[in-house]
């Protein structure tokens, strides 16, 4: 597989790339395309030829649209390896979350819709309880993709998905994995307001212009 051509639009480069950089707190503009990081990526086999370095080179040619529809934002599993490697400590973890959370703000449809609602039931169940409760976090992430497939009438999938999901949750019983109640952590209140400050951070960001 080939990648396709990155469009470069001048008049959108510096404002993205500027954001990017910002809210991931990475320097892109030192990456000098080496490709060390797309050598050791944990997901490559799994997104084809869209490595590390080819988000990266998107991101900096202020190619908007690849940089928030593509597989590697929702594959990449922030195992930080290409950060690891990288000459320029530039570390592809914070810019793929970065761009996770740009895509879900700009209403983007998630090029895997799973993966998705996967992200935002963790998110919100550690925001709510300072650690993920596990019961809480599969509730609400299979009752995401349920009434995303019933949308489009596909109830085959939900029964297909319900099943799948008991037949788990019951062999994870029996070897006691599964921790019913809901169990916070002592920081839950730290971690809250962690999330509180950002957010008026951006608000404010967004209010100056
Ligand atoms: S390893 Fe670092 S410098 Fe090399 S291509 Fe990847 S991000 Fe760029
Ligand atoms: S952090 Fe993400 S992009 Fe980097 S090596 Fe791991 S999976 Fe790949």
């Amino acid at each position: 597989m080939t990648a396709s051509v990155l469009e470069f639009s001048p008049e959108n480069t510096r404002p993205f790339l500027q954001e990017v950089m910002e809210q991931s707190g990475q320097m892109l503009t030192a990456c000098y395309q080496c490709r060390k990081c797309a050598a050791g990526c944990t997901v490559g086999d799994e997104t084809g030829s869209f490595t590390p370095n080819i988000l990266i080179r998107a991101i900096v040619l202020g190619d908007r649209e690849t940089a928030l529809n593509n597989e590697l934002i929702w594959k990449c599993v922030s195992c930080y390896t290409c950060g690891t490697r990288c000459p320029n400590d530039i570390q592809t973890a914070r810019i793929t979350e970065t761009l996770k959370k740009m895509a879900k703000k700009a209403h983007v449809q998630p090029v895997l819709p799973k993966v998705a609602a996967f992200h935002d039931a963790f998110v919100e169940s550690g925001m709510r309880w300072g650690r993920l409760n596990e019961m809480e976090f599969m509730g609400v992430y299979e009752l995401k993709n349920a009434l995303r497939e019933a949308k489009t009438k596909n109830y085959e999938t939900v029964v297909k998905e319900f099943k799948t999901q008991a037949e788990l949750g019951l062999a994870m019983l029996k070897l006691k994995r599964l921790h019913f109640g809901f169990l916070f952590s002592k920081g839950r209140g730290e971690i809250k307001a962690l999330y509180r400050k950002n957010r008026y951070k951006q608000a404010l960001k967004a209010k100056r212009g």
